[in-house]
């Protein structure tokens, strides 16, 4: 069995891939979100001549080949459009074989717990108490994440004060028994994070996320060493060589990659496996409701070193309205608190014919 056919679904947001067989088989993945138009013309420059072709089954190696072909250009739009490529070979995959993915990788259907994930820091510590309680209360969520510091921010806060309101603000409000997770997105200098993470750990918070500018590992491992709480990060790392850093030194207590940052399903199994081997949970990074929440939770349900639970946006546009757009059912829906991972060959999901009428189309094909 042979690729014939890579073909793009892209707007700016979003960007479906498919790929054909030359026996007609068919499979649905997705680059990464944001710049999806961009990201889907590298994946038909630079991903997909080394990959028509090539057998599915082979797609580990293929992978490998394609970061060596295109070497002169490592980093995220490689591994975004690469991503693409993988997740929709995965699902092919299942399809073929009548099984969802997560079983394909040792894993199981069933249900996952999720930590409700907020994105916003123009909320005030009142208002983002209120909704994260509501969730609570109606649809069962027992974790949560909300945002401290300002990305990027060099020690200075959305507005003065915030973090230091909206830590005990939250956790109060939730109450005994629910899981609390901070994202500073790189906010921190190593000092300041030190601070806020020593009232994290006065205020029951059992994650700290990307204290410090992502790319400094140095400086995370020394928040890592101070505190007695989890701190967590990774979600921009697309290269295996920082990857190899960071858990090489345990510059973070908890893994984030994100599937479809890293480059698919079969980088990020290797990821979690160099984790495991070196004792760190995986948490994956899913911060919409596009394909990437979806393969993560084939993955949680399949790796040993799972993390506690899934990311899983509750905002708007990035959750409920691109889950009842982008798919023909909604594979996201939260009863008691969990998701849940269907028997359904693949990732389990349509592509809404909607979606792809009013989107750009490309094709790469074998002569
Ligand atoms: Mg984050």
């Amino acid at each position: 069995m042979k690729i014939a056919r890579i073909e793009t679904f892209t707007n700016t947001l979003i960007g479906f891939v498919r790929v054909t067989t030359d026996s007609g088989e068919q499979g649905w993945g997705q680059v990464s979100t944001y710049n999806a138009d961009i990201t889907s013309d590298v994946l038909h420059r630079q991903v997909a001549p080394h990959a028509l072709g090539t057998d599915p089954i082979e797609l580990a190696e293929t992978i490998e080949v394609i970061g060596e072909k295109e070497c002169k250009f490592p980093g995220t739009y490689l591994r975004r459009a690469t991503g693409g490529l993988d997740t929709a070979i995965w699902d092919l995959r299942g399809k073929i074989e009548g099984k969802p993915v997560t079983s394909l990788i040792g894993g199981s259907p069933g249900p996952l717990r999720v930590y409700g994930s907020s994105m916003r820091r123009d909320i005030t510590p009142e208002a983002e108490a209120d909704r994260l309680c509501r969730l609570r209360d109606e649809q069962g969520f027992s974790a949560f994440k909300w945002r401290v510091g300002a990305e990027c921010g060099r020690d200075v806060d959305k507005w003065p004060g915030r973090t230091e309101a909206i830590v005990p603000r939250v956790s109060k409000a939730l109450g005994d028994g629910i899981g609390k997770l901070v994202d500073g997105n790189s906010g921190f200098t190593p000092g300041r994070a030190i601070e806020v993470g020593r009232m994290l750990e006065q205020n029951d918070i059992s994650h700290f996320e990307e204290p410090c500018p992502y790319w400094e590992h140095e400086w995370t491992k020394n928040v890592t060493d101070a505190l007695s709480i989890d701190v967590t990060g990774g979600e921009q790392d697309c290269e295996i060589s920082a990857w190899k850093s960071i858990i090489g030194m345990r510059a973070v207590d908890v893994v984030q990659p994100d599937i479809l940052y890293l480059g698919g399903m079969c980088r990020t199994l290797q990821v979690a496996k160099m984790a495991a081997d070196a004792g760190l949970p995986c948490t994956p990074h899913s911060a919409n409701h596009g394909l990437v929440t979806l393969c993560s939770m084939h993955l949680l349900r399949a790796i040993p070193n799972a993390g506690k639970y899934l990311e899983y946006s509750i905002e708007g546009p990035y959750s409920q309205q691109w889950a009842d757009t982008l798919f023909v059912e909604r594979p996201y829906d939260v009863v008691d608190g969990q998701v849940r991972v269907t028997d359904a060959p693949g990732w389990g999901v349509e592509i809404n014919p909607s979606f792809m009428e009013h989107s750009t189309y490309a094709i790469s094909q074998s002569e």
